[in-house]
């Protein structure tokens, strides 16, 4: 029992997550480039996200990209190639990720391992993941109102659904923050620092 109250003394505090897709939505995708990001030399983020996601993580945010690669399972792409452009695209944005997660994984994979999985979105694999391995490292806890989903495809909207988390285009998103000089990331934000401040009082 000693343990259970080491715990419970411990605490742990309730942070907003941004969830990101990557391609399409933080990095010039196959609508943008005509062809999918294979590898570093791919890599280009949209102009103004690596602002943007600057201001997340000075409010406090964790931020994670939640990506599908099954180029990797189909052969397409190398595993190498693949975490190099993930290595580019966190350069790219100023280093401001908690965590860049992604799916190798795809259904029309001969090899079972590669073809089924607990991780391509629509499914909420990686996002459990994420969250449960930063909440060892910072001891926080990342309750779903709190979070954010930004994606451009239809299981992207899908995954954030599953996982019980508002979701919004990457368009509107990019789109919003130029328009209205990131009005949307403050007014986010202060509505979940007040419903993190509401669960923090009642601990
Ligand atoms: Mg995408
Ligand atoms: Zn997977």
């Amino acid at each position: 029992m000693k343990v259970v109250k080491e715990w419970m003394e411990r605490g742990s505090r309730p942070t907003p997550i941004l969830f990101v897709d990557l391609d399409g939505t933080i990095r010039h995708g196959k609508e943008e480039l005509g062809r999918f990001v294979n590898r570093a030399a791919d890599v280009k983020v949209f102009d103004g996200v690596p602002e943007v996601l600057a201001l997340y993580k000075a409010a406090g945010w964790r931020i994670v990209a939640i990506s599908n690669q099954g180029g990797i399972a189909l052969n397409l792409v190398t595993a190498e190639d693949c975490a190099e452009a993930m290595l580019e695209t966190y350069r790219q944005c100023g280093n401001v990720f908690d965590k860049m997660s992604y799916c190798s994984h795809h259904p029309d994979s001969p090899d079972p391992e590669y073809a089924i999985c607990w991780c391509r979105k629509p499914r909420i694999g990686l996002l459990i993941i994420a969250a449960l391995g930063l909440a060892e490292i910072y001891n926080e806890y990342y309750p779903p109102h709190l979070a954010l989903f930004i994606g451009d495809r239809p299981e992207d909207k899908q995954c954030a659904e599953n996982a019980g988390i508002e979701f919004m285009g990457a368009k509107t998103w990019r789109g919003y923050q130029l328009e209205r000089g990131h009005d949307l990331v403050i007014a986010d934000r202060e509505k979940r620092v007040r419903a993190a401040g509401i669960l923090r009082k009642s601990n």
